[in-house]
């Protein structure tokens, strides 16, 4: 068995020798440090295997309910660390890696990170996940198993070089290829109306088929029997080729639909693919758990008391007319009972208020693609318009705002809401804005529907493997309870002003900034004190999030540190970090970058004030890269035009690590700041409604502010004027333009005099010390609260109404 292979040291380490030598044939000290990773994964998925076969069964027997979390994205991260932990069997692997003088770090570095999502969302998801199996309860990831991950960053030059990620070359040793699960996907096609009895039937004829194949992973709880699946659909040419085709070109269109993630979060191009991607993932998901509830029940007519299916963002909307075509086409319901339980099993989950990431799709396009699933559409849309007719009148304007299909375009956001019995936002402030403003009508016509989930991270990832130096020293002060209930930090609070636990934490910041200090020597030769205030802004480089914010106003600095002898003299020697991949077809956000680069080699090579100031742009910021900067931030940089940022996460992690936050009043930074004390953060800006009145008068003339502030007006003109000696003289010009001709939309000007404040203050008052560990403490006493552990109790207990399994 192989559960007895980890029982303990010597029988895990014999075990461990023999199965490398067996699955590599040559000797033990000859094998790579990779065969070597390779090798302990396997075993310890094989190990994971009782208890997925377990849980498996358990579900079977119980009948329980189970929640299927339907993403385009998981932003898994590396599983070999956070699956050791889970299982508990790290500390004896570790010491039989010492025994066998290895490095268990070093082979842990040896796993591709499967960047399977973009950012924020994809990321939520995997902490999702986590959570889920870790409190127990039967929830299961359902996505896209794509062949190439998001793009693997360099800087060349100061500019971002996009390179393929090819995650899968390494071997993926977690997933396990369930060829008999696999179904066929239609596409294209044509629907007939057939009479059958005097019943309607619609028959799809024509259809192109594409294989799906479900690769599953198993995701394991931390110290429990639980290990759920996380499916991921991988497409393959179907068995047969339609005539008269090219076969290499029609194999190609096929994968292609699992070839790539797409690396843009907020537009949309190749729009067809797009689109069979998302059809794609969401019929072979539901066909897969229709036939298993099925088999189970023997009926369809109980689903959404045994299935609740999350919508996470619109990508998967097309889950509800895919589940109407399912109970009207396959299994023969009439229309009112279909709609009645699709609209009990579906909850969607909205992100984000920006224009141009809600989803529309042009009919022209999904019609053909989709024929079937459109004319159910179309029906939806035309029900609830009736609805909106008789509530409204016929012919007012909101029929028509409200519509699912409008203006040619079918509005996914419009057809999850009114398909779903939950819909909820992220933080508390993007819910009050969803149900306050943007979709008010919605709210008021759905009484009840609308909720706020605010966001997490889990702590096991964010803390307790990335931050062992922390862990420990918590479970010094307050036990290990935290681990199970992060409640439990604020067992933290007395010791927030305690000198000797103050001068640990200290400690522990130290020993983290020097650990990232040493990567970033070591991958871009340049060095930076850990003495100096670690100031982090990490996340997608996006106009909203403001990172040129934050690139100005180090422009600032330089500037006065240069002229100012007595600043310069009482300033903190700060040190900028930055990290961000820019979506490809994104100028503008690859303009900031270059210019952060470009700023970067002037500040760093100025002997005169490169003590105090220093500035590096992180290669290839990701999962694994954030698992070392997180724990090593003083500063958390949350610095969004308020009301564009939903939640956020990074702000979560920075917290439970003992960063301060600087930041607006913008999504989750709201409860982040209520429950560590406004006083304990360093809040500054316009706010929400500060914003929303601007944007409804027009009232800002980013001109004035240029002619009035005289620190602002010399380094927006040291963007074009010559001042960067390296770089065409136009480089920066679309971003000067953008600031002051196209009336600066993210109010960068508006709020910058506020961030000079704001960052003086924390200059200065990182130079207390004292005060500065105090407040570090009581943020990560204060964190408990964002551990997805808590999230998902709310879901559980709001929308899923799930047990937990039953073995
Ligand atoms: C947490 C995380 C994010 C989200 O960061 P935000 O600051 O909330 O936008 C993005 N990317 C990675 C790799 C992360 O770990």
């Amino acid at each position: 068995m192989t559960t007895s292979l980890f029982k303990n040291k010597k029988v895990f380490k014999e075990a461990y020798v023999k199965r490398v030598e067996e699955m590599f044939g040559k000797r033990f000290d000859e094998t790579t440090m990779n065969e070597k990773y390779f090798t302990l994964a396997t075993m310890v998925r094989e190990y994971a295997s009782n208890n997925w076969i377990e849980t498996q069964g358990a579900l079977k027997k119980s009948n329980q309910k189970q929640t299927y979390y339907f993403s385009m994205e998981f932003l898994m991260g590396r599983l070999l660390t956070n699956n050791l932990t889970n299982l508990g069997i790290r500390n004896l692997v570790e010491e039989a890696f010492d025994d066998l003088s290895l490095d268990l770090n070093e082979i842990e570095d040896k796993e591709a990170d499967p960047g399977l999502g973009n950012g924020g969302l994809g990321r939520l998801a995997a902490c999702f996940l986590d959570s889920i199996a870790s409190l127990g309860y039967p929830g299961h990831g359902n996505g896209i198993r794509y062949r190439y991950g998001f793009f693997e960053q360099r800087i060349i030059d100061g500019y971002q070089v996009e390179v393929p990620d090819q995650w899968l070359q390494k071997g993926f040793v977690w997933d396990v290829r369930k060829e008999n699960e696999a179904v066929d996907i239609p596409f294209f096609g044509q629907v007939r109306m057939l009479e059958d009895n005097g019943k309607i039937k619609y028959v799809h004829e024509n259809a192109e088929y594409v294989k799906a194949v479900p690769y599953d992973v198993p995701i394991i709880g931390y110290d429990t029997k639980t290990v759920n699946n996380l499916i991921l659909w991988s497409a393959e040419p179907a068995r047969t080729y339609p005539q008269g085709i090219n076969a290499a070109e029609y194999e190609s269109n096929i994968r292609q639909i699992s070839e790539f993630l797409y690396p843009d979060d907020s537009t949309d191009e190749g729009k067809i693919l797009r689109l069979k991607q998302q059809y794609f993932f969401v019929a072979a998901g539901l066909k897969r758990i229709v036939n298993n509830h099925k088999e189970q029940y023997g009926t369809m007519e109980n689903f959404h008391e045994k299935v609740c299916l999350h919508i996470n963002d619109t990508h998967p909307a097309l889950l509800v007319p895919e589940l109407m075509r399912v109970l009207i086409d396959e299994e023969g319901y009439d229309w009112d009972t279909a709609w009645s339980i699709t609209t009990k099993t579906c909850a969607y989950t909205n992100h984000t208020i920006l224009a141009e990431a809600l989803e529309k799709w042009p009919v022209r396009l999904l019609q053909p693609l989709l024929p079937r699933v459109f004319m159910i559409t179309e029906e939806i849309n035309k029900r609830f318009c009736l609805d909106l007719i008789d509530r409204y009148g016929e012919g007012h304007p909101k029929v028509t705002e409200l519509a699912i299909i409008g203006e040619d375009l079918v509005r996914m956001a419009h057809l999850a809401i009114v398909g779903s019995f939950s819909v909820n936002g992220v933080a508390a402030l993007h819910t009050n804005i969803l149900k306050e403003i943007e979709m008010k009508d919605f709210n008021e016509l759905f009484k009840g529907r609308f909720n706020n989930k605010t966001n997490g991270i889990t702590h096991r990832r964010w803390l307790l493997n990335s931050n062992p130096e922390l862990s420990d020293l918590l479970t010094k002060l307050i036990g290990d309870g935290w681990i199970k209930d992060t409640m439990e930090f604020d067992k933290l609070m007395p010791y927030v002003t305690d000198e000797k636990v103050k001068k640990e934490f200290y400690d522990v910041k130290q020993a983290r900034k020097t650990a990232l200090a040493e990567r970033i020597e070591r991958e871009q030769g340049i060095k930076l004190d850990p003495n100096s205030i670690f100031d982090i802004q990490v996340k997608r480089m996006h106009e909203y999030k403001r990172q040129l914010m934050n690139i100005l106003h180090i422009m600032y600095l330089y500037n006065r540190l240069k002229d100012d002898s007595e600043f310069r003299q009482n300033f903190h020697p700060q040190s900028f970090i930055f990290g961000a991949k820019a979506a490809g077809g994104y100028d503008f956000a690859k303009k900031v970058i270059k210019l952060i680069n470009t700023v970067a080699d002037i500040v760093n090579n100025d002997e005169e004030t490169n003590s105090k100031l220093k500035l590096v742009f992180v290669e290839n910021y990701n999962v694994s890269y954030a698992e070392l900067i997180m724990p090593a931030a003083d500063l958390s940089e949350q610095i969004s035009t308020a009301t564009k940022e939903a939640s956020g996460t990074g702000n979560m992690k920075f917290m439970m690590n003992g960063a301060l936050t600087i930041g607006t009043l913008d999504g989750a930074n709201v409860e982040i700041s209520e429950f560590a004390g406004i006083e304990n953060e360093i809040i500054f800006g316009l706010n929400a409604d500060e914003v929303n009145e601007l944007n409804a008068t027009g009232d800002y003339n980013p001109w004035d502010i240029y002619y009035k502030d005289e620190r602002i007006r010399r380094v927006l003109d040291q963007l074009i004027n010559g001042y960067f000696s390296n770089v065409q003289p136009d480089e920066f010009r679309d971003i000067y333009d953008n600031l002051l001709h196209n009336g600066d939309s993210y109010y960068v000007l508006k709020d910058f005099d506020a961030y000079i404040n704001a960052q003086e203050k924390a200059n200065k008052m990182y130079q207390d010390q004292d005060k500065w560990l105090e407040k570090a403490l009581i943020n990560i006493a204060k964190s408990g609260y964002f551990s997805t552990d808590r999230t998902i109790e709310q879901y559980v207990e709001d929308i899923w109404h799930l047990e937990k399994i039953k073995f």
